[in-house]
């Protein structure tokens, strides 16, 4: 894992990051305001440039660096007038796989949300009656033999429409079936493209 441990290495990265901002002005996110739009085009640069992907290590496809790096990306995002909210999730869901998930999974999906072709950039943890406390979390997950059905209500998932996968917090064991409250809580990778045109739309594609 590559770590930039001087200001320059850190001047560089916000230098161009500030170039590339350069082709997206103010009426570009006037106009998207405007229309209540997504800056597909502005994502679009920013992945192929490799900033979405930083945090992904270099063996994935990734370019390794740290949330340190990742912060002055999104921090002259927005000092350039943009909206790094539109995407900032690309970056860090991948986060939860990378420590929890499979070599198989990581190895099939962590390339792809790299280089953008894969969009990972939802997670559904809010629910109407569950918000800080996550520990309450309703949304169930119960095995039935290769497959899990979830059964739930989520709410203010953003970027879902602009998503082609989410990470899914739901429970696979009562709250107080284990010691603490937050035992018993699981994450799921729902792939949302088998959704498309039933019930869900992905408006990035
Ligand atoms: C723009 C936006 C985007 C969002 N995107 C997502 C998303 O992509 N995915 C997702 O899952 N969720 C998303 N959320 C939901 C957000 O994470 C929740 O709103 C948040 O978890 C708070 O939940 P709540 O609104 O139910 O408030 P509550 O949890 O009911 O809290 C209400 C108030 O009580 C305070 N409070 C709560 N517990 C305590 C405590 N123990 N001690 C003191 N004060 C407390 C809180 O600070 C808050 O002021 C989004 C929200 C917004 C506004």
């Amino acid at each position: 894992m590559t770590y930039f441990q001087n200001n320059d290495d850190l001047l560089a990265i916000r230098e161009s990051v500030a170039k590339l901002c350069e082709d997206f002005p103010g009426e570009y996110w006037r106009e998207l305001d405007r229309e209540r739009g997504y800056p597909t085009a502005f994502v679009n640069a920013l992945t192929e440039a490799g900033f979405l992907g930083c945090l992904i290590p270099e063996a994935y496809g990734g370019s390794g660096l740290g949330i340190r790096e990742a912060s002055v990306i999104l921090e002259t995002v927005h000092r350039a007038g943009g909206n790094g909210a539109a995407c900032h999730a690309q970056m860090y869901i991948m986060g939860a796989m990378l420590r929890h998930g499979s070599e198989e999974q990581k190895k099939t999906y962590l390339p792809e949300i790299a280089t953008g072709r894969l969009r990972l950039q939802a997670f559904g943890v809010t629910e109407p009656t569950s918000g800080t406390d996550t520990s309450r979390t309703r949304t169930t997950a119960v095995r039935d033999g290769d497959d899990y059905i979830v059964n739930g209500q989520k709410v203010w998932t953003s970027r879902a429409e602009h998503s082609d996968l989410m990470l899914l917090l739901a429970r696979t064991q009562p709250r107080d079936a284990g010691k603490k409250p937050h035992d018993g809580l699981s994450i799921f990778l729902i792939d949302m493209r088998e959704a498309v045109g039933n019930g869900h739309r992905n408006l990035f594609r």
